[in-house]
């Protein structure tokens, strides 16, 4: 019975919070674990289920632990290293670790084959959407990973917190996806801002742009609801954070140079939201970068 199956979760944060609320909500025995117990316990307050106050706690409750964590450093740190040995030494073999942060896929496979030689199967599950899509249970969900039955075991988990899931192929497949997808929608960004920015400055009145962009050819989904809801409105309340969006388009870069191809939009995306970054700070909502790349022309 699926919903036997007992699931660790690890980072309540922005996104995890939701996503664990719909596991919860479907049925599995859970217990989660956040570096700030405070959230942890406060969550398991509200949704009647278990706090972990330690990794061993989290290890020894769970058949199946979800990661919702900043980095991909950070999640194996947290598998490898923390508290001495890390979750790993506390899971059981043929435990599943599925990580649904946005990762580096190069660092995936060797954490995969670093937890494989411990028993432990990981898969990779980021996911698209943002926190409206985690609090309804509609995120798109990339998948990789080399052990079809622990893909099969970890579908039901999966399909409480997604509303498509799509196989990538091997270990490392879903993170190098997220990455990409996230690189095509900041470029999207990017542009719109440089475009406000020029039109402006030409005479052009920015929300009769985007209102003209997002009945023509030029819209995506940054025009269509973070630019026109967040940055015209002045509010810049997206839930998804500079430092994050700064990593996975550093991640996008990055990927195509470490794999050798010319790639040279990829890095200038890159570049332009690490310089964000450093002007504004990591915890900022994302679409405070076009206030940095106002000023640089004023
Ligand atoms: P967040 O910063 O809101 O949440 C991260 C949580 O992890 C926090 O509760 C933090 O206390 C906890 N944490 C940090 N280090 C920890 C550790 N060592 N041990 C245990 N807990 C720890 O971030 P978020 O917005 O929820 O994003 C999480 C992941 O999802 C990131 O990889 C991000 O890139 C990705 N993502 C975010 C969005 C979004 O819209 N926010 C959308 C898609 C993907």
């Amino acid at each position: 019975m699926a919903a036997s199956l007992r699931v660790g979760f690890i980072g309540i944060g922005n996104m995890g919070w939701p996503m664990a609320a719909n596991v919860a909500k479907a049925g599995f025995p859970l217990t989660v674990y956040d570096a700030n117990p405070d959230a942890a316990k406060r969550f398991a307050e509200e949704h009647g289920c278990d706090a972990a106050d330690s990794l061993a706690a989290l290890g020894a409750a769970a058949d199946i632990v979800v990661t919702m964590l900043p980095t991909g450093p950070i999640v194996r740190e947290v598998m490898l290293d923390a508290d001495g040995g890390g979750l790993a030494s506390h899971l059981a073999k043929g435990a599943i670790v599925v990580d649904m942060s946005s990762s580096e896929p190069i660092g995936t496979r060797e954490l995969g084959a670093a937890l494989a030689e411990k028993g432990i199967t990981l898969i990779d599950a980021p996911v698209s959407g943002g926190v409206p899509r985690a609090v309804d249970g509609s995120l798109a969900i990339m998948i990789g990973g080399d052990d079809e039955d622990a893909i099969e075991k970890a579908e039901p988990v999966l399909n409480a917190m997604g509303g498509r899931l799509f196989r990538t192929g091997g270990i490392g497949n879903g993170h190098a996806m997220k990455a990409l997808n996230n690189y095509v929608a900041a470029a999207g960004f990017t542009a719109a801002a440089e475009a406000m920015i020029m039109g402006r400055k030409f005479g052009l009145d920015p929300a009769t742009m985007i209102e003209i962009i997002n009945n023509s050819t030029g819209r995506n989904f940054n025009t269509e609801i973070p630019i026109k809801d967040h940055v015209l409105t002045g509010t810049f309340a997206t839930g998804f954070q500079l430092g994050l969006m700064a990593k996975d388009v550093k991640i996008a870069g990055d990927l195509g140079e470490s794999i050798d191809i010319e790639a040279p939009l990829s890095r200038l995306v890159r570049d332009m939201w690490a310089d964000a970054l450093g002007a504004m700070g990591p915890t900022e909502d994302f679409t405070v970068a076009i206030k940095r790349w106002e000023a640089i022309n004023k």
